[in-house]
């Protein structure tokens, strides 16, 4: 399991990790620590938690709304990558592709496809 902040960035502003820096995280979505303090703020206040009530798109310029799409996408393989972490760490456990496979509400069989090479290179790269 990959926990170095370098190889991770926050889910929420898009800012890339960078030794020294913090991140909360869960399910692969990951923030920093000003969004942290940001968000903390914005709900601990009635009146900043209504303003910030339109979603935040309906007033982006085109540019701003072409920016983001990179950082969602980046969102999305870190998401992809811990979960290939997660399947790696259940097969380490040995628990069968059957098993992850149902967790997933998928067959064995697909669960295999989906995942094997990749556990089996995070395996391999973990080990040498
Ligand atoms: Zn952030």
């Amino acid at each position: 399991m990959d926990f170095s902040v370098e190889n991770k960035s926050c889910s929420f502003c898009g800012v890339q990790g960078e030794k020294g820096m913090k991140f909360a995280g869960g399910l692969g979505a990951m923030m920093c620590h000003s969004c942290v303090d940001e968000y903390h703020a914005v709900l601990s206040s009635p009146e900043r938690t209504e303003a910030v009530s339109r979603p935040p798109w309906e007033s982006m310029t085109d540019a701003e709304l072409l920016a983001k799409i990179p950082l969602i996408a980046q969102t999305a393989t870190q998401v992809d990558d811990f979960l290939v972490e997660w399947v790696e760490l259940a097969r380490s456990r040995k628990l069968s592709w059957a098993a992850i496979g149902q967790s997933l509400g998928t067959s064995r069989q697909a669960a295999w496809e989906r995942f094997a090479q990749r556990v089996e290179r995070l395996s391999t790269d973990a080990a040498g």
